[in-house]
């Protein structure tokens, strides 16, 4: 059940409407590192699409030019005018401002169009804080948080922008599997409620099959869209469920094909070499 990779789903028609449309997108760096050829992806409105590729084949890359923090080389990128928050692995808090100055700091930025009192702000982070599950800790600096904490607080932040659609990028791998679990369930309900519709960065395959609507392989470098699955299996699903490994070992597979193909472009066939990772 793979649907065609350069064929952009048709709008409306079939009930699906594009939050966000990458329409044979490529990006050079340089002269020529072509980082993207010719991606085209769509992400309907309240979905969640994981995209899922080898380290290095433009994953982040994509993501910049969604965000429009970047420009493609050729192609067009359409985000139907919608919000975009951007979240990374890495939650980029400011050190010296508390939890809540932190997120304050987002809804000042978001409403510099409509002004709003400090106390309006105040009360929206604390209500930001409640939604990820910080409650109280409105008062604390990053440092005094942990990890999975901070990236919470960044969580609530991308929250407080009012996006519509929410990219992000590895933003759960620097944590431990514990910490992600309970992240996925909190990113999820959040997702469900706020019908955002989500572009996933990942190289975990078990966290692109946990979370995803659909999951999208991207090849190596140069990044282009090998395949795509569907995932139907019941929400809300658990990473280490029999159901969730068959899966993420069919994808797993068809992702080391690729790596193994890109590691080795002349003459052996796939498989013919000793396997390894
Ligand atoms: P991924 O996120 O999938 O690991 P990236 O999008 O970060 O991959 O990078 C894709 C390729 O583009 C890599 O070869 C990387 O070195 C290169 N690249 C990424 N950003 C830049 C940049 N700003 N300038 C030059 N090369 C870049
Ligand atoms: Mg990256």
């Amino acid at each position: 059940m793979t649907a065609p990779t350069q064929e952009l789903r048709p709008s409306r028609a079939d009930g699906h409407e594009p939050a966000v449309r990458l329409d044979a997108v490529s990006k050079v760096y340089g002269r020529d590192l072509l980082a993207l050829d010719r991606v085209s992806l769509s992400v309907d409105k309240g979905e969640f699409v994981c995209l899922l590729g080898a380290s290095g084949c433009g994953k982040s890359t994509m993501l910049n030019l969604v965000a429009g923090l970047d420009r493609p080389t050729a192609g067009e990128i359409d985000t139907k005018g919608g919000r975009i928050a951007m979240m990374f692995q890495e939650p980029a808090l400011f050190p010296w401002l508390t939890v809540s100055a932190n997120i304050e700091l987002a809804l000042r930025v978001k409403s510099s169009t409509r002004s709003t009192t400090k106390k309006e702000r105040r009360e929206r982070a604390t209500e930001l804080l409640e939604i990820v599950h910080l409650g109280g800790f409105g008062a604390k600096r990053p440092h005094e948080l942990s990890g999975g904490m901070r990236q919470r607080v960044a969580l609530a932040r991308a929250l407080a922008q009012d996006a519509d659609v929410l990219l992000m990028d590895e933003p759960f791998g620097a944590l431990d599997a514990m910490t992600r679990d309970l992240l996925h369930d909190e990113l999820e309900r959040i997702w469900r409620e706020r019908e955002l519709s989500v572009l996933f960065v990942t190289h975990n395959v078990r966290e692109a099959v946990r979370l995803g609507d659909r999951v999208v392989l991207l090849s190596s470098r140069p990044g282009t869209v090998i395949e795509e699955f569907p995932i139907t299996l019941p929400r809300p699903r658990r990473t280490d469920s029999g159901e969730v490994a068959e899966l993420a070992s069919t994808i797993t597979a068809r992702l080391r094909e690729e790596v193994l193909r890109h590691a080795k472009p002349a003459k052996r066939p796939v498989g013919a070499g000793a396997e390894h990772g």
